[in-house]
């Protein structure tokens, strides 16, 4: 007769049995050797040296993304291949889950202006919101204290201001990178997204985005230059390198992780360097008490 004690003992067995199986399956795997790997780039970035001057250049900040693109190219590779909707969130969710080992995502409430707002945008926004790094949407927060996020829907997304205009989750996300890329004192995020986009496009021409494309929603001023799987990713100066470049990384866009490995592997060390949690990181959020448009000598 089976008494309830060896039933348990028994589902016991079972259960220790089946946590072996998975964790051999993945130490076969490496799985969580690139975690480690990302973890010894990251101390030596933020060793001595940076205390020493901040000399980080893009190539660092692609040696960090290297452990996790080698980690997820499959994985990405794979799912790609299946219908895939930029609208539906299992991509990001696999890639923010895998990094969210290194990195903190999401778990931050934006404030909204309800009476401007759209619940339908709010909505979308705070659903993607959980693809960025939680120090991110902590600065987000920060710089929206006092005038708070305004959501609308329009047919093109934009940012300007704390307004974010939106019509699906992959154009929220990507406004939201711009939200955050308002945030003053960026200059070293500012100075490697250059050192990326000049490398990229050095000899390359600035020309019209609306002339090349007939997409007349291209303001007539918007210029680019050539050098990425996609215009508007080369648009002057970097301006969206990194929103354009987060949202193809979430969702494979263009096929950015096989078709542009080196700027993928830069925008996962991006969002690793600058989403790691430190102390002094911590502090900066939360002793910013002036932002920027409150200050009398702001005029962008
Ligand atoms: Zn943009």
């Amino acid at each position: 007769m089976f008494s309830a004690l060896s039933f348990a003992a028994i589902v016991l067995i079972i259960g220790v049995a089946v946590d072996a199986a998975y964790s051999s399956s993945m130490g076969a795997r490496g799985d969580d050797g690139w975690v480690g790997e990302t973890r010894r780039v990251l101390a030596e970035m933020t060793g001595p040296r940076e205390r020493t001057g901040g000399e980080i250049g893009a190539d660092q900040i692609i040696s960090l993304g290297v452990p996790a693109y080698n980690h997820l190219l499959d994985r990405v590779s794979e799912e790609s291949s299946y219908a895939l909707t930029f609208f539906a969130d299992g991509m990001p969710l696999i890639i923010t889950g895998e990094l969210s080992k290194v990195v903190p995502f999401g778990g931050v409430t934006l404030e909204f202006d309800d009476f401007r707002s759209s619940g339908y945008a709010k909505g979308m926004i705070a659903k993607a919101s959980g693809f960025l790094p939680t120090r991110w949407l902590k600065w987000i927060v920060c710089l929206n204290r006092e005038r708070k996020l305004t959501a609308e829907i329009a047919s093109r997304g934009e940012y300007h201001r704390g307004r974010i205009r939106t019509n699906n989750l992959r154009i929220s996300l990507h406004e939201l990178v711009h939200a955050y890329e308002d945030k003053p004192f960026a200059s070293l995020e500012n100075k490697l997204r250059s050192e990326f986009y000049e490398r990229r496009t050095s000899g390359k021409k600035l020309r019209r985005l609306r002339g090349i494309t007939n997409l007349y929603f291209y303001g007539p001023k918007e210029k680019f230059k050539a050098g990425f799987v996609y215009r508007y990713i080369g648009k002057d100066r970097g301006v969206e390198l990194m929103s354009m470049g987060i949202e193809s990384l979430m969702w494979n866009r263009f096929d950015i992780w096989n078709r542009d490995p080196e700027l993928t592997k830069f925008l996962l060390g991006m969002l690793i360097f600058f989403g790691r949690n430190t102390n002094s990181a911590d502090s900066a959020v939360s002793s910013f008490k002036n932002p920027p448009y409150l200050r009398s000598d702001f005029s962008g």
